[in-house]
């Protein structure tokens, strides 16, 4: 048997552009390069394409929160290791290293605050911690949300980002799936008003509990919406899926997202609908 030897040198690489770093940003579906700060003037969307990139927290809070109108919510709760997890690196050192990160606990804040002088109860979930996945801690000041929404008599508001449940806290995260809608079917039994913001990426066990079970269902353009993996999906049924399959607007055409909400928009559409339905 022959063995076929290279005998050419490899084709080198053409050598990449140089881009400042941190100035410029390509754009993943325009693949045009976009200035940074103006980027960020004008809320992480493409000026091309209207591509909706990541944001943190931060942001979302100001774009959707009065200045100066919020306060933090039940900041204090942090996660115990119940299983005492190891995989490739300890719990206890991912939390920790998270909270480094992220300047937070866990992977929601929840806050008070009005928008457009109507008050709300808003919870904003953070991909960096940990994928945003869903623990103890996550279920639990969702619930307390609810609760505190049922007694004072505010709409909820979620912005979700999540990669599922939290598999360092085993079968405890699963149990949040549950908690979380049995306090949403309460809420909304007493005539609650509750509405999740879908971001990119959106999957998993929040998709299965609070990030489907909205009064109405907003989604950011473009985000991946799903619960579990095109591959895995792709796999099990044995056919190739449709094209922009899990996206927004695929969701949108199939019913599963109500109104798909520009992020310059996101405010101001909120505004209107707790208007005509909050009472
Ligand atoms: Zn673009």
């Amino acid at each position: 048997m022959a063995w076929f030897k290279r005998e050419k040198q490899k084709i080198s690489p053409v050598e990449k552009k140089g881009v400042p770093d941190g100035l410029w940003v390509k754009c993943p579906t325009c693949s045009e390069f976009l200035y940074k700060p103006e980027l960020d003037k004008s809320l992480s969307v493409c000026r091309h394409c209207s591509h909706h990139f990541r944001i943190d927290p931060k942001t979302y809070h100001d774009l959707l929160l009065d200045k100066g109108s919020s306060k933090e919510m039940f900041a204090n709760i942090r996660s115990k290791d119940f299983l005492n997890f190891k995989a490739e690196k300890k719990y206890k050192h991912q939390l920790d290293t998270a909270t480094k990160r992220t300047g937070q606990n866990d992977a929601i804040n929840i806050y008070i605050g009005t928008i457009n002088s109507t008050d709300v109860i808003l919870g904003i979930m953070n991909f960096v911690f940990i994928g945003g996945s869903m623990g103890s801690v996550v279920g639990e000041k969702v619930s307390r949300m609810i609760d505190y929404a049922h007694e004072n008599k505010l709409p909820v508001l979620l912005v979700c980002a999540s990669g599922g449940a939290r598999m360092q806290e085993g079968a405890i995260s699963l149990m949040q799936l549950a908690k979380t809608s049995a306090k949403l079917a309460q809420f909304s039994e007493g005539g609650g008003l509750y509405i999740p913001i879908l971001t990119d990426p959106t999957t998993g066990g929040v998709t299965a509990s609070y990030g489907m079970l909205g009064d109405l269902i907003l989604a950011e353009p473009g985000a991946l919406i799903g619960f579990a993996g095109p591959r895995v999906i792709k796999q099990t049924i044995g056919q190739d899926l449709p094209e922009g399959f899990q996206r927004t607007e695929f969701l949108k055409e199939k019913g599963f997202v109500d109104h798909i909400v520009t992020r310059e928009k996101m405010k101001s559409t909120l505004y209107n609908i707790i208007s005509i339905l909050h009472e």
